[in-house]
């Protein structure tokens, strides 16, 4: 059959080009949540406040009182690959921020209707810019820091629109993002709201609180310290007891340079340690941060940084397996009631 003639090959408008990164980037409004929230975090914020209408769908308004963006560069935040915080491939392997990428803001602005509110310590007011990075940069006001406002969440999407759960379903993805940063960082107060009612609210406090208050009275009484260093690598947080296990994998919180990761390597590290004190069919809790030199971890494998990549996964894997055994070898295994296996 004759060919026919090829289609002119066209470089994408912006917008679009946005729009096709979202779908990686904020794939779901708990991925706004994450990416507003490591922007909080990045600015050295010490208290965020979430504010969620039907689920996130609706209304993701996050402020934090962190150093803010001066007005001269607040059309540049919703710019695509635009950033602060790196500017050369060894910023990249050295990254010591949460986000790197440019990408959430420009992203998130281009599936959703975003006004970005800021001041920095230096301004008599705040600022603002609606839209994306084409938008005015008008006065407004506020206090020190940036209130992100995310409104109608794929409004102009409406393919993936269709893809969003309940809004309970939703709300449930967004509490647990929150609750994974708030874990990781207990020396910044958050404060959680959905449909105008505060749902949470964790004050500045000590790990130990914070995840008592996060993972419950139960972890926090059967629960073994743990905070090993070997050579580059340190490991600290929490383990559970047996007594703690649960029939679902939904308290295990493991974290690499303060990013909260789910990764094979680590999560098989950890359970081969509980091999003998736990059944099969249950799942140990765990709050766990693994520290390295930046430069020995990968975090840009995946868009939303969950996954890493260790330049050595066999030491990794081996250091965690041993502290892991350590810690739980503090009390004998049917000490606390668990069944040989
Ligand atoms: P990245 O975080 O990868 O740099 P983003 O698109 O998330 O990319 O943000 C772009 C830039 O906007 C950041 O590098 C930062 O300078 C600025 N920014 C975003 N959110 C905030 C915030 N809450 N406070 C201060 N600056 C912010
Ligand atoms: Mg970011």
């Amino acid at each position: 059959a004759p060919h026919t003639p090829p289609r002119p090959i066209l470089a994408l408008p912006d917008q679009l080009i946005s729009q096709i990164a979202a779908g990686e980037v904020v794939d779901r409004p708990a991925a706004v949540v994450k990416e507003l929230l490591e922007n909080a975090l990045d600015a050295g914020a010490t208290q965020v406040t979430i504010r969620l209408e039907e689920g996130g769908v609706k209304r993701i308004a996050i402020t934090d009182n962190g150093r803010g963006i001066p007005p001269d560069q607040m059309p540049l935040a919703l710019a695509r690959h635009a950033t602060s915080k790196i500017a050369s491939l060894s910023d990249l392997e050295n990254v010591g921020t949460l986000g790197f990428r440019g990408e959430a803001l420009a992203s998130i602005a281009s599936v959703a209707q975003v006004t970005l509110t800021s001041r920095t310590a230096d301004a008599d007011h705040a600022w603002e810019i609606s839209g994306n990075q084409d938008g005015q940069v008008t006065p407004s006001s506020g206090a020190l820091g940036t209130t992100v406002d995310v409104r109608d969440l794929y409004y102009n999407t409406p393919a993936r629109r269709k893809f969003l759960k309940s809004d309970q379903t939703e709300y449930g993805h967004c509490a647990e993002v929150v609750r994974r940063i708030a874990l990781s960082r207990p020396d910044v107060a958050f404060s959680l709201s959905h449909n105008g009612k505060t749902v949470d609210h964790w004050n500045v406090s000590e790990i130990e609180k914070r995840s008592a208050m996060i993972l419950g009275g139960e972890f926090a009484t059967a629960r073994l310290p743990l905070d090993e260093n070997s050579g580059q690598l340190r490991l600290h947080g929490f383990v559970g007891l047996p007594t703690a296990s649960k029939a679902r994998a939904d308290s295990q919180y493991f974290y690499v340079n303060g990013r909260f990761v789910r990764d094979k390597l680590l999560a098989h590290a950890v359970r081969a340690a509980y091999q003998d004190v736990l059944h099969g069919d249950r799942y140990p809790c765990y709050v766990l941060s693994l520290e390295l030199d930046p430069a020995l971890v990968d975090v840009n494998v995946h868009p939303s940084k969950i996954e890493v990549r260790f330049r050595d996964g066999r030491a990794v894997h081996q250091f965690i397996f041993h502290a892991v055994s350590r810690a739980l070898a503090q009390t004998s295994a049917t000490s606390f009631g668990a069944t040989p296996a």
